[in-house]
């Protein structure tokens, strides 16, 4: 799948034997008996991945940072699914991060590490699935950078000033911007205002 942004896996020791959500949403893995699922940003990715899982009739527990589940989907969001998390029987390890994931026999140990205490505990599951958000895939920009007449650069006094970024009649080829997931894991309202300040005097 081509994005904006790849799934950021790469920090966890043994995230090789890991899923992404991507994964879980696309139908693209398949979902095991017992699975742990880490959420290191709190958002819908992993909020309805967990709801999948446990749809699915997986044993799940989902870990994540912070104090409750879900926690950056906003007041309207997170009790519908903690709702269905207390229906589901789904294990909520609050205030927890991942730290490495092995291979023990036909399972996945996991590492977790309470970020409060320091405590350190394990988990034997079938799988283990990872949400980390996205490093940004920005081969595309890097390749039509040489060749733009701005070398992929944003004017910010122009930008903030609310002006087009070339003065009309200037434009010496073509002007290269990069925006979204492609500068940073964020979400669509962001892209949609990125490209929306500098393409809205085109
Ligand atoms: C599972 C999941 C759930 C999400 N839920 C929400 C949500 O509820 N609310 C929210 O606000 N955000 C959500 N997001 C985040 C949101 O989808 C992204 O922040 C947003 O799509 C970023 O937009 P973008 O245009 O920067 O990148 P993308 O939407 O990823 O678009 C990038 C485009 O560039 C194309 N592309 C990439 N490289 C090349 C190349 N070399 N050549 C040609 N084309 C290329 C891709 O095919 C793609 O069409 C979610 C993300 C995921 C993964």
């Amino acid at each position: 799948m081509q994005r904006g942004g790849l799934p950021d896996l790469e920090w966890l020791e043994g995230h090789e034997y890991c899923d992404n959500v991507w994964d879980v949403l696309s139908g693209s893995t398949q979902i095991r008996a017992s699975v742990l699922l880490f959420d290191g940003i709190g958002d819908h990715s992993a909020a309805c991945c967990t709801e999948i899982l446990a749809a699915h009739g997986a044993k799940v527990e989902l870990a994540y940072r912070g104090h409750h589940a879900a926690q950056k989907t906003g007041y309207f969001n997170y009790p519908i699914y903690l709702k269905h998390y207390y229906e589901k029987g789904v294990v909520q390890t609050p205030d927890h991060r991942l730290i490495k994931v092995e291979k023990s026999n036909q399972q996945l140990c996991s590492t977790l590490e309470n970020e409060l205490t320091g405590q350190v505990e394990k988990r034997l599951t079938d799988q283990v699935i990872v949400e980390h958000g996205t490093v940004p895939l920005d081969d595309l920009y890097e390749a039509l950078r040489a060749g733009s007449s701005n070398n992929g650069s944003v004017d910010m006094d122009r930008l903030l000033a609310g002006q087009s970024q070339t003065p009309q009649g200037e434009l010496n080829g073509y002007e290269l911007f990069r925006v979204g997931d492609a500068v940073s894991c964020r979400d669509i309202h962001c892209a949609i205002l990125d490209s929306r300040r500098l393409c809205k005097d085109l």
